[in-house]
């Protein structure tokens, strides 16, 4: 990975925070006030799992849990977000964010904290909600993402909490916690639409060759089903509809590729399976794939100037991304593929000019803000509805 030296200039002095308008630099009280909302919405969330595990928490990891170490490290996780949100209190004047983090911290002790009693009554089959899935995805993702901003940002001034924040939040919210409906309805499709193409040799052949080759196998095939996809919902007006909800973000960062239509996400998953079930491949390159691809979904829309240097035009980095969200003229349409950008070099829709950015972000139609308006926006009668080349910058939240 290649990070220029120094960041593009910042217009403003200081930053700001969008919440309470004051700064954000360290002892400011900004980051343990963040930190400690980080905190408590895990320590909440968890507290609130121990209560209802069969409803909230995934049967696959539940069985795995080390019980007693997830308690001693939720106990000391509220302790350090109360900590930190006194701290913010200290520091900072508006109250905002300490309280916040201080009132969810006082939430989970009161429902019982790390000493809640476990229903032994687990029960294996039926609906759940992945609450549990989407905490350690939140984990993750904020112990990445928030700091590789913070260090590398394209956009020093664009704060955390931007505009469209609650929205895109609620995407990544919903997206995991509805884990069982989704991998449901996309497994089902993928296995049974194309269990005529199913050969056993051809599994027992493809699960023989190297894991790493297996691995490659997944992302070139993967890629290739996935750029024909998003070209055909770039060009189709009702699929569109949906797709459009995902360009309509103003602003990129670590959560905005979390903005995608349900249906967008069920149709371009089922796709992407389509190689597992034909080629038959073993499940650690599969693991390991998905792992990969959630890091890289996230990455390619971060607020970082991190690239591949001389070998961007090999893998998809987030400035080849950003292209593909530009209101330029010139980059509508452009860079389909999500890992291999040769694929557009060879479909004739590359676009990455030099080594600038676009100027902005988001599309022509008039997407409206929040996730339910969203969620039935395709489904509505719609004045204009196919990407226009014109770039007027519409603001959708
Ligand atoms: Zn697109
Ligand atoms: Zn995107």
């Amino acid at each position: 990975m290649v990070a220029p030296a120094s960041p593009p200039p910042s217009d403003s002095p200081e930053h700001r925070s969008s919440v309470d308008n004051l700064p954000t630099r360290f002892g400011s009280g900004w980051t343990s006030g963040v930190l400690s909302i980080v905190l408590g919405i895990v320590g909440l969330g968890a507290v609130i799992c121990f209560h209802f595990p069969n409803l909230l928490t995934m049967p696959e990891l539940r069985e795995k849990y080390p019980v007693e170490i997830i308690r001693a490290v939720l106990h000391i996780e509220l302790v350090a977000a109360f900590l930190l949100a006194m701290l913010s209190l200290v520091l900072r004047e508006r109250k905002v964010l300490g309280l916040t983090g201080g009132g969810l911290v006082l939430i989970a002790a009161l429902l019982g904290g790390s000493r809640v009693v476990i229903d032994d009554q687990i029960k294996d089959k039926g609906f759940f909600l992945g609450l549990d899935w989407f905490l350690l995805n939140l984990i993750y993702t904020c112990a990445i993402f928030i700091p590789l901003e913070r260090l590398f940002a394209r956009l020093p001034d664009q704060p955390i909490f931007r505009r469209g924040f609650v929205t895109d939040f609620t995407y990544f919210l919903i997206s995991t916690l509805a884990v069982q409906l989704t991998t449901y309805l996309t497994i089902q499709p993928a296995t049974v639409l194309f269990q005529w193409a199913v050969s056993p040799r051809v599994h027992a052949f493809v699960q023989n060759l190297p894991w790493v080759v297996q691995f490659l196998i997944i992302m070139l095939s993967v890629d290739l089903i996935q750029y024909w996809v998003h070209r055909v919902m770039h060009t189709v007006p009702w699929l569109w509809k949906f797709h459009a909800v995902h360009h309509s973000t103003d602003a990129m960062d670590w959560l905005a590729g979390s903005r995608l239509h349900l249906v967008e996400q069920v149709f371009t998953r089922t796709s992407s399976l389509i190689p597992a079930v034909v080629l038959g491949f073993h499940h650690v390159p599969v693991i390991a794939y998905l792992i990969f691809i959630s890091f890289h979904a996230t990455f390619i829309h971060a607020n970082v100037r991190i690239g591949w240097g001389p070998l961007d035009w090999l893998f998809v980095s987030p400035r080849f991304h950003h292209w593909h969200h530009a209101i330029e003229r010139e980059a509508i349409d452009k860079n389909f593929a999500v890992h291999f950008p040769v694929l557009d070099l060879l479909f004739g829709t590359y676009y990455l000019p030099g080594k600038s950015w676009p100027t902005g972000f988001g599309i022509h139609d008039k997407v409206p803000s929040g996730w339910l308006r969203q969620f039935f926006y395709p489904f509505l009668p719609q004045r204009k509805s196919v990407q226009e080349n014109t770039p007027t910058v519409e603001v959708h939240e």
